[in-house]
């Protein structure tokens, strides 16, 4: 299946006040199935414009867009909040939990959306929790973790639903350096299993976890080639 997911000739546009803005210049690419691709940008560049259209959260001004075989300018409400919640799995810069509820039932809220049976969700949310490390931590709420532990209990939340495509915001942004580094080896992991990864970051070093790395600057997007190759990159 070679168009899982598929961006061709995205523009984004804004207009503020009068003035237009061009966010996203003709943006090519695509994403084979078990692939991990970072996107590489400075802030600004477009990065989350990009991940929001991506998520079927947003709308290009112009452009198509394929998900899983099927044209997201096409779907009506009803068929996107279906891909959004059957297809992708969201991870951003913050945890976004929410602060009443435990890590069990956090993960458990993708499956309620999707209308699961009770016992069904507690165990694959209890499944998912221990998938990413977080077995003896189910009962705690999140202001009883650490950071990246709470980033831990968004990855399952996003993963709990079993996504086509895992889609990451600056998923270290609010980490400090070696926590940092565990959820990029869970990131790895995960792709190790087959997962689908789309990570957007500003970070070079978080950039190269992922295999392929596509470099965004001003809204235009270019390849960057192999994750591997970009060390003399990363020491100028
Ligand atoms: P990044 O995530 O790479 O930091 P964004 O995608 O958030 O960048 O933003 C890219 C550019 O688009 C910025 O210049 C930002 O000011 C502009 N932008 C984002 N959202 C809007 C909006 N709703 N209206 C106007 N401009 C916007
Ligand atoms: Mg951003």
């Amino acid at each position: 299946m070679s168009d899982f997911f598929q961006m061709s000739h995205i523009y984004k546009r804004y207009q503020t006040g009068g003035e237009a803005l061009t966010v996203l210049k003709d943006v090519n690419l695509t994403v084979e199935p078990g692939e991990y691709l970072s996107v590489l940008g400075p802030s600004g560049s477009g990065k989350s414009t990009l991940m929001n259209i991506a998520g079927c959260l947003d709308t290009p001004t112009e452009g198509e867009y394929i998900l899983n075989g099927a044209h997201v300018d096409e779907m009506d409400a009803h068929a996107l909040a279906l891909a959004r919640s059957r297809e992708i799995g969201f991870i951003f810069q913050s945890s976004q939990l929410l602060s009443r509820l435990d890590a069990q039932k956090n993960v458990e809220l993708p499956l309620i959306y999707a209308g699961a049976r009770p016992s069904e969700r507690a165990r694959r949310a209890r499944e998912m929790l221990d998938r990413v490390g977080l077995s003896d931590r189910m009962h705690h709420f999140p202001s009883q973790l650490s950071g990246g532990q709470q980033q831990r209990v968004a990855i399952a939340r996003a993963l709990v639903t079993d996504p086509r495509i895992l889609l990451a915001d600056e998923p270290t942004g609010a980490l400090d350096q070696a926590t940092g580094r565990q959820v990029m080896a869970l990131f790895r992991a995960l792709n190790d299993e087959g997962r689908t990864i789309l990570m957007i970051t500003h970070d070079l070093s978080i950039a190269r976890c992922a295999r392929r790395v596509v470099h965004i600057v001003d809204g235009v997007l270019t390849e960057g080639g192999d994750a591997r190759n970009m060390q003399s990159e990363a020491a100028s």
